[in-house]
């Protein structure tokens, strides 16, 4: 499978070849300011020594501080962080906020943690680059399988190495410690206003059937975005497997029965147990949106030809190979991209580091009448870039960014 970096480059390469940038700049965008790796060690509950590898990638501070969020999993390494922090640059200047991108990650199940060993390895991967991160340098956020909780330990293991109270350094933070109100949904509601202000010119003005891989933050949250404004959910799926109801599941019991029992597969609706399908399926499910909301790579030259919705939005990062792009085009299915698509998590995220910076707390409603037209806004201005390009909203969103870049070197 292609690696998600060599993805990112493909992406680079093609818009490069759309648009005739300077290549100066398509040469600086190939790398990152720079990657760095540390050994964290952790002394585990049992008393033995376990050493983890973390990462943080600087890639561009053009616009601002580095910002990109902290991911934890088992196939994490570094050219993963690499094209997420790249995807960063981009999403940052797509939805125009002053910020850079950057991404960072441990490679660790932390499932198989205790909160004691987590905490120990959250505070560690701090202790060990306590020297890049900063309110004015490079502020990270959680990205899969980081916390709330996670990032108040970080924020706490930074102000006791530095001494800085604003919280700043960190966002994603639980309300108590200086969180944003809003951000928890923010990534979801931001895909929702980008669907809103498009819908239209996609042919969606209408009751969707809705499709969602990932039930997490992403996705748990857009399930119920997307129903209380009268969409029909029809298919779910976690890292285990999917459900699948062309009459729409209930989103809020399933939630529940998620809770309860750690997947969405068995879930009974009205008495009658809902039909298990496979990730696969879910993707290739008859529906007007796909939204992928759980990792990279989901769809390739394998499946697109397989692929029955018309427009796909991309809650999760870089869930469509480059190859896979082509054939989807070539379709007439329409990709609103991840830069663009999830970028309201990272909008809120910097509404929350202005808010502590400021030493203001906004309300829900402060919070999303100004993520509305940020992303209303960039979604039309992709739009209108893409069509002027003849071109996809992908290479419509990269052509937006890298000429903000360009602008401010
Ligand atoms: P999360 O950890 O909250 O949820 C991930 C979900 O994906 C879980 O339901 C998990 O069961 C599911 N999953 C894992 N492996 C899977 C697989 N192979 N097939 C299907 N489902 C699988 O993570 P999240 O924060 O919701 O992030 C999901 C995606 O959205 C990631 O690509 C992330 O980078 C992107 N994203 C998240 C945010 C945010 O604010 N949370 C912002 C921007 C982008």
């Amino acid at each position: 499978m292609q690696d998600p970096f060599s993805n990112a480059m493909a992406q680079l390469d093609k818009v490069a070849k759309i648009k005739n940038f300077d290549n100066d700049i398509i040469a600086r965008l190939r790398q990152p300011n720079r990657d760095i790796k540390v050994s964290i060690p952790v002394v585990m509950d049992d008393g033995t020594l376990k050493i983890y590898e973390g990462y943080r990638v600087e890639y561009n501070n053009v616009l601002g501080p580095y910002k990109g969020g902290i991911r934890y999993h088992a196939s994490t390494n570094i050219s993963e962080v690499k094209a997420l922090a790249f995807w960063m640059s981009l999403k940052c200047a797509v939805i125009g906020i002053p910020m850079g991108g950057g991404k960072g990650g441990i490679t660790v199940n932390p499932k198989v943690l205790s909160k004691t060993e987590l905490e120990k390895l959250s505070r560690g991967w701090v202790q060990k680059l306590s020297d890049i991160i900063g309110p004015r340098k490079d502020v990270p956020a959680p990205d899969v399988n980081t916390t709330g909780e996670i990032m108040a330990w970080m924020a706490d293991e930074y102000e006791k190495i530095t001494g800085d109270k604003t919280g700043a350094v960190i966002t994603g933070k639980p309300i108590e410690n200086g969180g944003s109100l809003g951000r928890d949904t923010a990534t979801a509601q931001g895909g929702f206003f980008a669907f809103e202000a498009l819908k239209e010119q996609l042919g969606l003005n209408k009751k969707c059937n809705v499709a969602i891989q990932g039930f997490g933050n992403a996705g748990a949250n857009a399930a119920e975005i997307w129903q209380s404004a009268g969409h029909n959910i029809v298919a779910v799926s976690d890292s285990k497997s999917g459900v699948y109801n062309p009459d729409g599941l209930d989103v809020e019991k399933l939630m529940q029965f998620k809770k309860d029992s750690g997947a969405v597969s068995g879930f009974i609706q009205n008495g009658v147990a809902v039909k298990s399908i496979s990730n696969e399926e879910l993707l290739e499910t008859d529906c007007d949106l796909l939204i992928p909301a759980a990792f990279e790579n989901v769809i390739t030259e394998e499946n697109a030809d397989k692929i029955k919705a018309r427009v796909i939005l991309e809650l999760a990062n870089g869930p469509i190979t480059s190859a896979a792009d082509l054939i989807l085009f070539n379709k007439n299915i329409v990709v609103i991209p991840d830069v663009l698509a999830n970028s309201g998590g990272v909008a809120v995220s910097y509404f929350e580091w202005d808010q502590n910076l400021k030493n203001e707390h906004w309300t829900h409603d402060e919070v999303f009448e100004k993520l509305q037209p940020m992303m209303a806004e960039s979604a039309n201005k992709v739009f209108e870039t893409a069509k002027n390009s003849n071109t996809d909203l992908r290479m419509g969103a990269f052509i937006l960014a890298i000429e903000r870049i360009e602008q401010n070197l």
